[in-house]
């Protein structure tokens, strides 16, 4: 075989078996419950068709997991499908419509809310899901904002207090469900570098809410997933979305101003830090557009090779994300990463209530 040929071969196996994935999130799955979180039967149906007529591997969170943890390749088009929050919508509407289609998923549950309320699932109702194939894992106990220091705690009694919940989480779901993944999502999707430690040590692969697929880059305590609901719910969307490629990024950098880098993802309100991207193939450096929450297009420049990212306009209080985007020579395909911060007010003390 001339060797051209055999270089396109490899090229092409190469491209086939890229590790990249997308992982969905929703919550509700209604039209009678609150419209930011929800998507309809009918809109969650058709995105359910699109996935089943255009051949994407549906995979459990589980297995892509571990095939994260041991760096093995994902096949295109592996999809892993997740809800958040225990909310009865799940058993109801969509966990009917995934059953019959043999689709495994996962239900991460904020423990404490199970059986409260007819917003909520039952133990029943999940005992009943985990015996036929759904993951029942950890989303916290109370749905609370992980990163965030309350009044007057130290960095050390953050830890314990985080620690112990996320423990008893886990102790609850496997008193009642039987058994437990050591796989976790973040309420609100919210981490910074010390969460991710913290769920390191504990051997946990932890999911955020910030969009984007998956790369061979792909942090074990920060995987990104497209959440679908409020304005995020037509099919044109979806389908750009599941088909979208990792972003070829051989280095992240994060810096509060053009000559101080830091370590770590909380500034402080008022603040507009950047984001420096290392990309491996240098010929889509100018091709690369990012926007901001709340502020549409933002600036980006190439500085020796580098695309330094930043907010036009200062970041509010919580949580704000850089979404940056490029088109493939694949047609409809972008290449995809999104970067989340979380801002303290000006005196460096969290708000509980946004
Ligand atoms: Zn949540």
């Amino acid at each position: 075989m001339p060797i051209t040929v055999r270089l396109c071969f490899i090229l092409l196996w190469v491209a086939l078996n890229s590790k990249a994935a997308v992982v969905l999130e929703y919550h509700h799955i209604s039209d009678k419950t609150p419209k930011s979180t929800s998507i309809s039967v009918d809109k969650f149906t058709a995105q359910m068709d699109y996935l089943a007529n255009n051949h994407f591997k549906i995979v459990s969170v589980i297995e892509l997991a571990e095939k994260l943890r041991n760096d093995e390749t994902l096949p295109d088009k592996t999809i892993a499908i997740s809800f958040d929050d225990s909310y009865a919508t799940v058993y109801q509407a969509a966990y009917p419509l995934l059953k019959k289609r043999g689709w495994p998923f996962t239900f991460f549950i904020n423990a404490a809310a199970v059986s409260t309320s007819s917003l909520f699932v039952s133990w029943d109702q999940l005992r009943e899901m985990s015996r036929n194939g759904v993951t029942i894992a950890n989303h916290t106990m109370y749905h609370n904002h992980v990163p965030r220091l309350k009044d007057g705690e130290t960095r050390s009694q953050w830890r314990e207090r985080t620690k112990t919940e996320i423990e008893k989480a886990q102790k609850t779901i496997a008193k009642e469900i039987g058994n437990v993944p050591k796989i976790f999502a973040y309420p609100f999707g919210e981490y910074d570098v010390e969460v991710q430690k913290l769920l390191k040590e504990l051997d946990f692969i932890a999911f955020g809410q910030q969009s984007g697929p998956l790369g061979s880059q792909a942090d074990l305590q920060s995987v990104p997933r497209f959440p679908f609901g409020g304005s995020f719910t037509e099919l044109d969307d979806f389908i750009m979305k599941v088909n979208t490629l990792p972003m070829p990024i051989s280095r992240i950098q994060f810096f509060a101003d053009k000559h101080h880098e830091i370590n770590n993802l909380i500034v402080k309100q008022g603040e507009q830090p950047y984001l420096v991207l290392s990309i491996s193939n240098n010929n889509l450096l100018d091709k690369i557009h990012c926007f901001a929450t709340g502020q549409g297009a933002i600036n980006s420049e190439i500085i020796a090779g580098k695309l330094w990212v930043q907010a036009k306009q200062p970041l509010p209080q919580g949580r704000t994300r850089y979404n940056c985007t490029a088109a493939s020579s694949e047609k409809g395909r972008f290449y995809w990463y999104t970067q989340q911060w979380l801002a303290t007010d000006k005196t460096g003390i969290w708000n509980y209530n946004d």
